[in-house]
């Protein structure tokens, strides 16, 4: 089975990507390969914070290695948080005090539309390689649902009356926007294995 390591510490992104691996890859974790440091995110874009990471992780382990970023991008807050989500509300990276922060911004807009957009960079045998995921919505005035982790809980995917936070994983990956970037990467991994 082909190893591939997923630079990310948090389980439950990681457990929403095993799944759609659907064992054709052992998916290794940064502890995995020895790596215990927090990886940089100094970039001003998405695409610039996953190359960031992926690119590190290459050049540093020499291990074939993706990394993911993503951006809740709301339209009338002209298109913030963006790249600076998990810092909305301070470096405290607190999910509570981000989505608090993001109701609180939205109290007097009409247009609740939001879209998540992620990007992953593949470093495959030292060639890189992008992937870009996006999903349509809107904005909750309320939270809903207390599975999942981050915005799950104040966003409706379009065509939905539920939140993220009130679906299953399986749920979630089919629609959601790591879940189409995922695709395109496994994609591509199986025309090039
Ligand atoms: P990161 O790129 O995974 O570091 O995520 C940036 C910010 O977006 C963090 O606040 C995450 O909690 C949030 N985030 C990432 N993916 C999702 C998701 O699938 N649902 C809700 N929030 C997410």
């Amino acid at each position: 089975m082909t190893e591939l390591c997923f630079a990310t510490n948090n389980r439950k992104k990681l457990n929403e990507v095993s799944q759609m691996l659907e064992g054709k890859y052992k998916l290794l974790t940064l502890e995995d390969i020895g790596c215990h440091e927090e990886l940089a995110e100094e970039q001003d874009t998405l695409e610039g914070n996953s190359r960031q990471k992926a690119q590190y992780v290459w050049e540093k382990y020499g291990v074939n290695c993706f990394a993911d970023d993503t951006g809740l991008e709301v339209a009338a807050l002209h298109h913030e948080p963006g790249v600076y989500s998990a810092r909305y509300a301070g470096p405290q990276r607190s999910d509570t005090d981000n989505m608090e922060l993001l109701l609180k911004n939205l109290e007097e807009k009409k247009d609740r539309s939001a879209r998540f957009r992620t990007f992953i960079t593949l470093f495959l045998n030292g060639e890189e390689h992008q992937f870009e995921g996006i999903v349509n919505g809107q904005i909750t005035k309320f939270w809903n649902g207390n599975q999942s982790f981050g915005y799950d809980p104040i966003f409706i995917p379009e065509g939905f009356d539920r939140t993220f936070s009130e679906m299953s994983t399986e749920e979630k990956n089919i629609i959601s926007h790591r879940g189409k970037a995922i695709r395109k990467l496994v994609a591509f991994l199986k025309r090039n294995s």
